[in-house]
């Protein structure tokens, strides 16, 4: 077995799997892709190398070979990686793992790329060897596109388990590899969800403030993508928002702030129960409409009316443009938004150093799996780092995390000199590397 991995066993062939074949067949590996059926591999190459923007050549589709869990999982004994994308189901993954250890060689290296679950739940009384041998790699969807990859060991990973992964990631894959611990959700989805959890909640409190200007608001002003709070949410699903709030609720630490956000609100969870889920569905909390005589247009769909209206166009005012002034500005705008990111910042710092070792890898999984502009620490270092503890202060809220250090050391920025030096959670500053 080569220290490279030019052999790769991708199990699973849904959307992360065939992503990540694709992305490794890219790579120029020799890839097997299982799945219950070939069948059901074949049809995830045919999509990958087919239609109107194939991922992948079929020079590189020849690279994956289609094979079924019960006729070809001999193909496992050759690999140097053997990745593990099915269905997010924890009996699931750990009987496969079971199987994948009696027959793997040694040298192989073994991943998880589940979303959510402990990779300590994973593992549990499984042999040493695969205790030693195992991580998570966390691939941000659609794989070809996402540059983020969450990579976190188990007690037990070795190192040199470790540094093959990041060199293979960052090197053949071209992935941004950032190192997370094994906590619910890792980083990115774990501020990611208090984020829109968070929003879904304080916006149904903020009277007055449309739909439209919600996402107007959550989005170029303070960095985020265009999607903002809803349109984010249209497209991932309702069902999939509240799947993740269960898993939060079975492995959220007891006192963890996102706990009160768990339950989606009153409207939210009546359209989850009526199946109006999201683009998915033909809509969620927008809908693009069409008319008799073929033109479009979008709705939204009224979360106090609970009924759908025309989608009017939005024009911020200049203060409610930059963040810098928009989360001071003394108006409904500007309050909301002072309370969803202040909350949420607040939180991302309070997870250091519980979720990742330093600031530097919590801003890269927002900015590379997320696609905000500046990660959490950068935004509160844009909004002013002291104004911003300041007016948290006034609030009567604690400063926890990462801005008790800042403060308490007497430093104003998270980031110094053209952001090359990031803050340590000892209160001193590091170059940042990579
Ligand atoms: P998916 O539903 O698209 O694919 C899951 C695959 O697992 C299917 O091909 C299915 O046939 C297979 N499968 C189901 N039951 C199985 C079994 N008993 N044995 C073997 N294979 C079985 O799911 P996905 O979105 O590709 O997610 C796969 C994993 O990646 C999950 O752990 C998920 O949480 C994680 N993940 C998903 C995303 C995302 O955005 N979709 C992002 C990051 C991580």
């Amino acid at each position: 077995m080569s220290v490279e991995i030019n052999k790769v066993t991708v199990i699973g062939a849904g959307t992360m799997g065939a992503g990540i074949a694709a992305l490794c067949a890219t790579a120029g590996c020799q890839v097997w892709l299982l799945d219950m059926k070939t069948e059901m591999a074949t049809a995830s190459i045919e999509r990958l190398s087919g239609g109107k923007r194939p991922v992948i050549t079929q020079q590189q589709a020849a690279l994956i070979t289609a094979g079924s869990l019960e006729d070809d999982f001999s193909t496992i004994a050759d690999s140097d990686w053997i990745c593990e994308a099915v269905v997010e189901d924890l009996k699931i993954k750990r009987d496969l793992f079971s199987r994948i250890e009696k027959v793997r060689s040694d040298g192989s290296v073994v991943t998880t790329n589940t979303s959510g679950i402990p990779l300590k739940d994973i593992v549990a009384d499984m042999p040493e060897r695969l205790r030693r041998d195992i991580a998570v790699t966390h691939f941000f969807n659609p794989v070809h596109i996402m540059k983020l990859v969450e990579l976190v060991p188990g007690a037990d990973t070795q190192q040199q388990v470790m540094d093959r992964l990041t060199n293979f990631l960052s090197g053949p894959l071209g992935k941004g590899v950032v190192h997370a611990k094994d906590t619910v959700n890792f980083i990115g989805n774990r501020i990611g969800c208090f984020w829109m959890l968070a929003g879904l909640h304080k916006a149904a409190k903020a009277q007055g403030i449309s739909m439209e200007t919600i996402d107007a608001l959550m989005s170029r002003p303070v960095g985020l993508p265009p999607t903002g709070l809803y349109g984010l949410i249209d497209l991932i699903g309702l069902d999939v928002m509240d799947f993740v709030a269960k898993n939060l609720d079975k492995n959220l630490p007891a006192d963890d702030i996102g706990r009160q956000f768990l339950e989606l609100p009153d409207t939210e969870s009546v359209m989850l129960g009526n199946g109006q889920l999201g683009r998915k569905t033909g809509g969620g909390f927008y809908k693009l409409v069409k008319a008799e005589d073929g033109s479009k247009s979008m709705e939204v769909y009224d979360l106090q009316a609970r009924q759908w209206r025309p989608m009017n166009a939005v024009e911020l005012e200049s203060a409610h443009q930059d963040i810098k002034t928009l989360v001071f500005a003394n108006d409904a705008e500007g309050k909301f938004s002072w309370d969803l990111m202040s909350s949420t910042l607040e939180y991302a710092s309070s997870l250091v150093p519980e979720i990742s070792n330093d600031i530097v890898n919590v801003d890269r999984a927002m900015a590379w799996g997320f696609n905000w502009a500046l990660g959490p620490f950068k935004l509160i270092d844009a909004i002013g780092a002291q104004a911003f503890a300041e007016k948290l202060q006034s609030e009567g809220r604690e400063l926890s995390g990462m801005l008790k250090v800042l403060i308490e050391n007497g430093h104003s920025s998270f980031y110094r000199n053209d952001e090359s030096e990031f803050l340590t959670v000892s209160g001193t500053y590091e170059k940042v590397q990579g």
